[in-house]
């Protein structure tokens, strides 16, 4: 139910906890955090409260420079440590955070299945995590001249529902790729750093320029730059508000 994501100088971890706290007032049953440093990428996901999982992340190695953290309130699959995000695909390394309900999920998880596919959760965010990195494997990439962002802008153009999704790619720890359509983003832009968040509470105690991403678009972030492109494939100019709120 709240997603808040970083990538730049600052120690992700952290950061990414104090605003899942931020957003905690949105109600949740679980909560997990993605953690990538160069040195390949962690999950640490656990059922209950944010205070719980920084228990789980106690004596870990935590340094990372990207990052991002998930509260969820369970849709499909019941409350537990697996169902809870953020969910990992094996094959292109794929972490993604989601909120929102994707509808169409049984028919993709069918056809997903019969290709040789296993799940380890009952949420329709895996399946849209392994239904990503099944086109960019099969699909986007099959002239090498395909991307994540392309992946994920065809397998967008196939979902039904609402989501706000945040995706890590282990192969690339510079890179953040969103996007969303029914449920908020905000994307918080700083000095060669990012944020991105379900609302501006977390972002707003380190910058005042926030982008509030349209239905139907898909941020990439990578080697500090910002992408905003439509889900066929336009390239907008993000409108850049400056956010007084107050704390
Ligand atoms: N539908 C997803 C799930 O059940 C996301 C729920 C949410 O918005 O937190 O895992």
């Amino acid at each position: 139910c709240g997603i808040v994501a970083y990538v730049g100088h600052r120690e992700a971890c952290p950061l990414v906890i104090k605003g899942l706290k931020r957003l905690e007032y949105r109600g949740y049953d679980s909560a997990g955090v993605a953690l990538m440093n160069g040195h390949g990428l962690k999950i640490y996901k656990k059922k209950g409260k944010v205070a719980a999982l920084e228990h789980e992340l106690d004596g870990k190695e935590t340094h990372a420079t990207i990052g991002m953290g998930h509260t969820r309130w369970a849709t499909h699959g019941e409350p537990n440590d697996v169902n809870a995000h953020p969910h990992y695909s094996f094959h292109r390394k794929l972490a993604i955070i989601h909120n929102g309900i994707i509808e169409n999920y049984a028919a993709i998880k069918q056809a997903l299945l019969k290709k040789g596919h296993t799940f380890s959760s009952d949420t329709d965010t895996e399946v849209l995590g392994q239904f990503i990195e099944d086109i960019w494997e099969h699909q986007a990439g099959a002239s090498n001249a395909g991307t994540l962002e392309d992946a994920v802008r065809l397998a967008l153009q196939e979902v039904v529902g609402a989501y706000a999704i945040v995706i890590m790619n282990e192969a690339d720890p510079t890179q953040l790729i969103a996007a969303r359509k029914g449920s908020p983003l905000v994307i918080g832009v700083g000095e060669n750093e990012f944020f991105l968040a379900s609302d501006a509470t977390p972002i707003v105690e380190y910058t005042k320029d926030v982008i509030y991403l349209n239905d139907y678009e898909i941020a990439v972030i990578k080697d500090g730059t910002l992408k905003v492109v439509t889900l066929d494939n336009t390239t907008t100019t993000p409108y850049v508000h400056k956010i007084e709120l107050e704390l």
